[in-house]
């Protein structure tokens, strides 16, 4: 790797301070498209989560009694430094992960949007009250914060994904720490920089640097109440019970291999321009991207499958910043790692060996002045049987497989079977076909026509099976009951002699 002009060494944020960490290695930040090392992220220590978490615990015991509209002031200001920021943030976030940058202005939309939603708490956050619940009873909930809370972040979203958190975290009276993905650390450092300016008071958001170390350092604390993890599925078990053995509260969201199923009516031109930035918005490395298409007849897979490979061998491989094509709605950027660039030709070696046909072959890529950047193109596989290795795993990557199925049924039945359950969509215009789909696919958000179908941050976002290990999900108002105590009343007075 090539160091660049502009090694920055990332810090932590604690108790209202930068701090250059207590570090067991640095590791190089790479800039995915040219493998220039950009920065590095110090693998902080235990002894860094155990300042941050006492700086968190001792901002509770003040945070969490100033009144609530006090507390949603400072998210006002952040709104606004992250839409006067957004294209800076939306280039660095593209340097880092290898994201478009129409990709990344929509994460960030998608993060201030989140923002302004917590800034609704004063209505969010009310309870209940039941006057008469029995004779002279009145019964009521009280929605109260909680403590100190954690999130450990993954590298495909580095902006967005700890915004579904954050704002409601500290908006409901809790404190709050942010573990990034030590692979994309830029973001998250600059943003800090912003809430250092919003007025929030010392350890009420922190930010500590690293990886496993880190996390099982807060796993470990009895002063931590609750850990928000997305993450590939092994991890996320893994800290769900963790969290489950020390008694702290968890929402654990993991990895996904989302369906997309087009019925014999589908309208082709539309459903395969929809799939295409479906299946590689983010070189397929979105948690919401889908990587299977179930065509339901002979006839509409004999057609998906010409279209779609036809389309997918012009999507644009390149450099997300190359000016030439910065603006593009569809160019694909490379995955995030030299590791994952291998995994995932492993995975289309193993695809080609368990005899489904590589109609589209991705490997062996060059993009002109990025040789040591990770692109892997655009790669289809026909012929899939569900259950294979392919089918199965989720490969994180520009790699889809068509599958055909018989009915519709037929076609539920493989969403059903497989281990994960994030996002599914249907393609028709069948009310009775979309009615079915949408009651009986095993999936925690369902497209109707819509290839992504991520919820607006009004609306809870999360999946069912593998895909989510706890029951509450992200943003909005969902993750309300995640950050308060829904205390209970329940009161009687009597009368006066
Ligand atoms: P990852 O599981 O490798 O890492 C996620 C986070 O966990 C990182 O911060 C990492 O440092 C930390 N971590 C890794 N090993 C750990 C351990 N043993 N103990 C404690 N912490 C540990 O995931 P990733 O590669 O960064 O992200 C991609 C994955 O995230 C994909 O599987 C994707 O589907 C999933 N994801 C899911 C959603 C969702 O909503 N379901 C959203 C985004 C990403």
């Amino acid at each position: 790797m090539k160091k660049g002009m502009n090694t920055k060494v990332v810090k932590n944020y604690i108790n209202g301070q930068w701090k250059e960490a207590d570090y067991s290695a640095l590791m190089d930040i790479e800039n995915p498209s040219t493998g220039e090392v950009i920065g590095s992220v110090p693998l902080s220590t235990a002894t860094e989560a155990q300042l941050a978490i006492e700086a968190a615990s001792d901002a509770f015991s003040s945070w969490k009694d100033m009144p609530v509209s006090r507390r949603v002031a400072p998210l006002y200001k952040l709104a606004e430094l992250l839409r006067v920021n957004e294209e800076k943030i939306s280039r660095i976030l593209s340097e880092e992960m290898g994201k478009s940058l129409p990709d990344a202005r929509a994460e960030m939309k998608r993060a201030i949007e989140n923002v302004e939603v917590a800034c609704g708490m004063p209505v969010l956050q009310q309870g209940d009250k039941l006057i008469g619940s029995s004779y002279g009873i009145d019964g009521e909930v009280l929605n109260l914060p909680v403590g100190v809370f954690v999130m450990i972040a993954p590298f495909n979203f580095p902006a967005m994904v700890p915004f579904w958190f954050l704002p409601y975290a500290i908006a409901t009276g809790n404190t709050f720490i942010l573990k990034p993905s030590e692979q994309v650390p830029l973001t998250m450092q600059f943003i800090t920089e912003l809430i250092d300016q919003i007025g929030l008071p010392d350890g009420v958001y922190n930010l500590v640097n690293g990886d496993k170390v880190v996390a099982d350092a807060f796993l470990e604390s009895n002063k931590v109440q609750g850990v928000s993890v997305v993450g590939s599925t092994p991890v996320s078990q893994l800290i769900a019970a963790k969290c489950v053995s020390s008694n702290k509260r968890f929402q654990a969201m993991g990895g996904a291999k989302n369906h997309l199923i087009a019925m014999p009516d589908a309208r082709v031109d539309e459903v395969v321009r929809n799939m295409i930035s479906s299946c590689y918005g983010c070189a397929g490395q979105r948690c919401m991207a889908s990587s299977a298409i179930v065509a339901v007849g002979d006839e509409m897979y004999k057609t998906i499958c010409e279209k779609f490979i036809e389309e997918s061998g012009k999507v644009i491989v390149a450099n997300p910043l190359d000016p030439e094509v910065a603006d593009e709605s569809m160019v694909m950027g490379p995955v995030i790692s030299g590791n994952s660039k291998e995994f995932i030709l492993n995975m289309i070696d193993t695809g080609v060996k368990e005899g489904a046909t590589l109609a589209l072959d991705g490997r062996g890529l060059l993009v002109k002045g990025c040789e040591n950047g990770h692109f892997v193109g655009a790669t289809v596989f026909t012929d899939v049987k569900p259950g294979m290795e392919i089918h199965k795993t989720e490969i994180f990557g520009p790699v889809v497989v068509i599958l055909k199925a018989d009915t519709l049924d037929d076609a539920i039945q493989i969403i059903n079977d497989h281990q994960y359950g994030n996002g599914a969509s249907i393609y028709t215009q069948n009310g009775y076909w979309v009615r079915k789909f949408k009651l009986e696919a095993q999936a925690g958000m369902i497209g109707i026509n819509i290839g992504i179908p991520a919820p607006v941050a009004y609306l809870p976002f999360g999946g069912m099976k593998e895909s989510q290990m706890s029951a509450i999900k992200a943003q909005g108002k969902a993750v309300i009951d995640f950050y308060t105590e829904n205390k209970v009343i329940t009161e009687r007075y009597w009368t006066e002699e």
